[in-house]
Formats: structure tokens, C-alpha cells, sequence
């Protein structure tokens, strides 16, 4: 697997220790993110979210898949997993289900995630299994180059659509909150305060707790549609950012021409039973009964 750092010659960063560092391994520093990637602004609102959290750190749990948001978990200092490619959802399920006292979050890419990992992202949802769940989209395959995906949007250039994609992209946020989870969220790398106050609500919700942060990346998706400077694509949310907490899920699907809006806000915020909650009232259902039927 190549470094997107080494695959970029971007600089590596010198490693600093600071209040962070509880909650991150400094030993695996510097980390292989390319200049001007989002992935670290959304692991420093992790970790802020984590430190303002009541719940104790022996219970917060990272899991990632495969992907340049796939190496999140193993630079913090948690019980923190690397599992495989799309797989990161059903492994937390798992998890959840048999230790449900632990605050599980998958963090991870577009791809894996919805991609790679969709059916599983899906089908968490509509169980709405107690679990948050990060998903940075970055609009493409960062790590094994820049190819084109499900969050590519329509006409976007990539090393595999040069002429532009002609896929209709996943309406992430609208796909989730189809499916039926408790929470759904939409904002980008820019909004620092809002996604570290989405997630922190994140971790209070029961139930299924999905937020997509826009991500920019200069190297394999910038250069290609117009904003090749790191900064290029942080300006373009700035300036198109349209927060809107009521929106009409089914018409945001992402973008990233010049001249249209970004939808962001939280969207969803809603009670329904978790996966957990119901298998804990089917035991308590099976064991007054007298246990299993042989
Ligand atoms: S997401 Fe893009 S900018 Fe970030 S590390 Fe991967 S290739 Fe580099």
C-alpha cells in the first residue's frame, strides 16, 4: 500500500505533543494523511468530543475498515480496531450487540462505507443498531490512487472518469434516514464546532447515529475538478454551505461545481427503539416464559 503522504511528497509533519495526546498514540505519529486532508479535523472533533464526554474512556471504542479514514483507529489511544475492507459496520454490530455498555464509533471512508460496505450500512440503519457512525467522503478512492465511486458526483473527473462520471451518486444522508436511523447529520471539514457538537449528540443518541463530513482531497480529487490547492475546497464550503436542519433530504445529494449549495445541518433527530433495546425486551420476553422452546 502506498502512503498518500509518500505518494504526494507532501511534508511530514513534525510530531508535537499536546493536551491531545491522551487520547492519541504520539508514538504513531506523523500520520500518513496528505497535505490539506480533512480525515484530521474530523479525528481532532473526535477526540474533543471524547474528552468532553462523561462516558469513561475504557468504554469508547474506534473502529475503522480499509482506506486513508480506515487508519483512524490506529493512531488513537482506545480500544480501537482495524478491520476490513467495508466490513467495519458489521463488526461493530457485533460488538454492540454482545457488550452494549461500550460507546462504539465507526469511523471510515465513502467507499467503505458506502460503497464497499453499503449493504452493511443499510441494514444497521434499519435495525438501528446503537452505534455512531463517522463517514468522511472525500468523493473518491483517496489511498489506492483516485478512482471513482458511489459519492463521486455526476460529471466529476477522476483517474478512472477523465471525461467525467457519469454514475448518480448516493444520496448519503437521505439513503440513512430512509433506512431508519435515530440520527442523521451532514456537515463538512469546515465546520469544526458543529461536527464536534454532532458527535458529542452522537454518543447520546440510542440508536443508529450517522453523520457524512465532506472532506476535501487535494491530491486525487481536487486536482482533477478545480481546486487543487488545499485550501480551495475548505473556501468552497465556506462560501456554499447552506445549513439547513429541516431540509428536504431528497434533494441533497452532493456536489462539488462551484456554483451549487452544500447542504449541511442535523437532519435527523428521532426515537425509535434500538436493535439492543429490542433483543434485551425479546430476552427478558423468552426468560419470563421459562427460556427457549426446545
Ligand atoms: S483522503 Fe485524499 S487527501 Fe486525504 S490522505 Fe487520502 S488521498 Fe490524501
Amino acid at each position: 500500500m502506498i502512503s498518500p503522504q509518500v505518494k504526494t511528497g507532501g511534508p511530514v509533519v513534525k510530531v508535537q505533543h499536546h493536551v491531545n495526546d491522551e487520547v492519541i498514540r504520539p508514538e504513531r505519529l506523523p500520520n500518513i494523511w496528505c497535505p490539506g486532508c480533512g480525515i484530521g479535523i474530523v479525528v481532532g472533533a473526535y477526540v474533543r468530543a471524547i474528552q468532553k464526554s462523561p462516558i469513561a474512556r475504557d468504554r469508547q471504542i474506534s473502529i475503522s475498515g480499509i482506506g486513508c479514514t480506515g487508519r483512524v483507529s490506529g493512531y488513537l489511544n482506545l480500544d480501537s480496531y482495524h478491520t476490513t475492507h467495508g466490513r467495519a459496520i458489521a463488526f461493530a454490530t457485533g460488538m454492540a450487540v454482545a457488550r452494549p455498555e461500550l460507546e462504539i464509533t465507526v469511523i471510515a471512508g465513502d467507499g467503505d462505507l458506502g460503497v464497499i460496505g453499503g449493504n452493511h450500512l443499510i441494514h444497521a440503519a434499519r435495525r438501528n443498531v446503537d452505534l455512531n457512525v463517522i463517514m468522511v467522503n472525500n468523493f473518491n478512492y483517496g489511498m489506492t490512487g483516485g478512482q471513482h465511486g458511489g459519492t463521486t458526483p455526476l460529471g466529476a473527473k477522476t483517474h478512472t472518469s477523465p471525461y467525467g462520471n457519469v454514475e448518480t451518486p448516493f444520496n448519503i444522508p437521505y439513503l440513512v434516514a430512509a433506512a431508519g436511523a435515530s440520527f442523521v447529520a451532514r456537515w463538512t471539514a469546515m465546520h469544526v464546532r458543529q461536527v464536534t457538537a454532532a458527535i458529542s449528540r452522537m454518543m447520546e443518541v440510542k440508536g443508529f447515529a450517522f453523520m457524512e463530513v465532506l472532506s476535501p482531497c487535494p491530491p486525487t480529487f481536487g486536482e482533477f475538478n478545480g481546486y487543487p490547492d488545499p485550501l480551495d475546497m475548505m473556501n468552497y464550503f465556506k462560501d456554499k454551505a447552506v445549513v439547513d436542519n429541516n431540509a428536504d433530504l431528497s434533494g441533497i445529494g452532493v456536489t462539488t461545481h462551484p456554483e451549487d449549495s452544500v447542504v449541511v445541518g442535523n437532519f435527523v433527530d428521532r426515537k425509535r427503539p434500538s436493535y439492543q433495546e429490542l433483543l434485551g425486551d425479546l430476552r427478558a420476553r423468552v426468560s419470563a416464559q421459562g427460556g427457549a422452546k426446545k
